[in-house]
């Protein structure tokens, strides 16, 4: 086991001047304490990655680097979103650490589990999920959504880790692996799973958010969930498709029944044939459409151009 492993802490942060100094005084304290019980080198780094603040963050980052070069900070040239920064950081981390963990910059995610993921990786884990054991601090409304969403997830056959956000420890193969995803939608949650490796869980309870407000407003939870679904799954397509089929056999069986109401009189001229291609031609349109989409969704997965395998081992001598 190799104590003397480089650790970065990756933190996105946008407009995060009021929680700022208080992360950094945290982490700081959780670094130092790791590092004199021989669980990371003292090249370790807490890396904060500015997403095009408009606020004082920035300025504090360089304070904070000024003071104490264990600071680092990445400055992106605008806001590109969580998403986007925590790559970013990530991928800065790559080449200068043997493991990275991130975490959000408002304290929401424990920091105490660090220690429990770095001994996870340790014991030879590629990757080890944050997983949230209760929503207490969580709204109704948001723990509703959210796990509302994990399940439609599941069920489009997305692979994602249930009540896990994006805190998470990454080793540099991993890193590495995630690089190879060229996708411009970037979903990390959902690509994280399909890296592989060895992975382990480790358990933690969120807390309420230190200071300022969720830079995630509801717009913004809807177009990352939308994302989410749509970068990882075609079978809204393939929902069409099956309606296509379902409505024009419908219209099939009605055929049957409209003749029989036709040819024992009970009907008007002309009904019959009117109601009976309402149905087949929308069948036939939306059966139609869903295979076009196939291919669309098709060419939407190639264009994605994902690694198709990352080798893990390769013995040789
Ligand atoms: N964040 C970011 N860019 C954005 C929005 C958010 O880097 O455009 C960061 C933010 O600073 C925080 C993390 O992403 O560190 C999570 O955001 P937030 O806590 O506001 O989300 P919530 O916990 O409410 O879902
Ligand atoms: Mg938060």
């Amino acid at each position: 086991m190799n104590r003397k492993d480089v650790l970065y802490l990756v933190v996105p942060c946008y407009n995060e001047e009021a929680v700022l100094p208080e992360t950094a005084k945290q982490l700081l304290e959780k670094m130092y304490s790791m590092m004199e019980r021989e669980m990371i080198s003292r090249e370790s780094r807490i890396l904060f990655v500015n997403d095009g603040s408009r606020d004082r963050t920035w300025d504090i980052i360089e304070e904070l680097h000024g003071k104490n070069p264990i600071y680092m900070g990445v400055k992106l040239s605008r806001n590109k979103g969580h998403q986007n920064a925590l790559l970013a950081g990530l991928m800065t981390a790559k080449e200068r650490a043997d493991m990275a963990v991130s975490l959000d910059a408002d304290l929401q995610d424990d920091v105490n589990v660090i220690d429990q993921m770095v001994e996870k990786y340790h014991e030879g884990n590629d990757i080890v999920y944050g997983v949230r054991s209760a929503r207490k601090t969580d709204t109704f409304f948001k723990k509703f959504t959210a796990q509302g969403f994990y399940k439609i997830m599941k069920a489009l056959g997305v692979d994602i880790v249930y009540n896990h956000a994006d805190y998470r420890l990454m080793s540099r193969r991993a890193i590495e692996g995630l690089e190879e995803f060229h996708e411009v939608n970037l979903f990390l949650r959902g690509i994280v799973p399909l890296i592989g490796y060895s992975s382990a869980i480790v358990t933690y309870e969120r807390h309420e958010r230190f200071a300022g407000e969720s830079k995630y407003p509801l717009k913004k939870m809807l177009a990352f969930a939308t994302d989410g679904i749509t970068s990882f799954s075609i079978k809204p397509i393939r929902l069409i498709t099956t309606c296509g089929f379902l409505i024009f056999a419908v219209s099939m069986l009605m055929l049957i029944y409209f003749l029989v109401v036709y040819f024992t009189g009970k009907t008007v001229w002309g009904w019959t044939s009117t109601i009976v291609s309402i149905w087949a031609i929308g069948g036939l349109q939306l059966l139609a459409i869903g295979i076009v989409g196939e291919y669309i969704g098709k060419i939407y997965m190639e264009t994605k151009a994902r690694p198709k395998y990352i080798i893990e081992k390769i013995l040789e001598d």
